[in-house]
């Protein structure tokens, strides 16, 4: 399968079709998410051996796939039951990011520390790597979760005095404490914490899959197993956890690739 024509068919079906609701953007980046449309009879689609979300839009079958952030550039193959097909990730170069932070605990954690984040990772992990059905038939459509304007902070190099760290794996809305967060789609809770890192948070499972995260949350207004509408507010901005000022940490994970939460919504 020529993935560029199946691009170009994409967009062709995108701007012909008034019944067309919404799919993520593509973005073939490390942290990027490729919309592949796929056959009727494909029941199956994996990468790296996880399962991959399947959906429908004006009567045609998609496979939405994240690509992690630890991908290199070059072709990357995506397994389905009618055969493989390939893509060929971009460059794509994230900006560094040197933040100085007054708390030396969260550049170099105690062994007590270091123990709690690997406990709450493993944690976070597993929902990540989960995959539950699907929520509707068609992709859920996305809105901002809170207030505020945000840049390309998604995927950027961060240093923490001076200290090179993980790439940072969602987006900041810089908001005031105790502005209401919101479902940007329908989906389940199914995770909550008050983590080293992360401080308060909570995950939502958007089904096959699908997962978005907030963090650093004042107050949280949900329980795990809550099921939530669009909209629907969960908690409010803070600033607990690894932070300079108040914000929202946004974060999407897709077939267990952390992917940039901005792709999710319309432009
Ligand atoms: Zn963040």
């Amino acid at each position: 399968m020529c993935y560029k024509k199946s691009i170009s068919l994409l967009l062709l079906v995108c701007c012909s079709s008034s019944s067309f609701a919404f799919l993520p953007q593509t973005s073939l980046r490390a942290g990027g998410i490729a919309v592949l449309p796929i056959s009727e009879q494909t029941q199956h689609v994996s990468y790296q051996n996880k399962p991959i979300l399947l959906t429908h839009e004006a009567q045609q079958k998609y496979a939405i796939v994240g690509i992690p952030l630890s991908t290199p550039v070059g072709k990357i193959a995506i397994q389905t039951d009618q055969g493989s097909i390939d893509l060929d990730i971009q460059p794509y170069a994230y900006a560094e990011q040197h933040i100085q932070l007054k708390e030396q605990r969260y550049v170099e954690p105690s062994a007590t520390e270091l123990a709690r984040y690997k406990t709450e990772a493993a944690a976070q992990n597993a929902i990540y790597q989960s995959f539950t059905p699907a929520q509707s038939t068609t992709f859920p459509q996305f809105i901002a979760p809170t207030q505020g304007k945000f840049s390309n902070s998604f995927g950027r190099k961060r240093f923490f005095n001076q200290e090179a760290r993980a790439p940072h794996s969602g987006l900041d809305i810089p908001a005031p404490i105790g502005q209401q967060v919101i479902a940007p789609a329908a989906g389940t809770v199914v995770g909550i914490g008050d983590y080293f890192f992360n401080g308060k948070t909570i995950l939502i499972d958007h089904g096959q899959g699908l997962i978005s995260m907030f963090c650093h949350l004042s107050h949280i207004d949900v329980t795990v197993g809550q099921q939530l509408l669009q909209g629907e507010k969960i908690g409010l901005v803070g600033k607990t956890g690894r932070v300079t000022g108040p914000h929202l940490h946004w974060g999407m994970s897709l077939n267990d690739a952390r992917v940039d939460p901005q792709l999710f919504l319309a432009k």
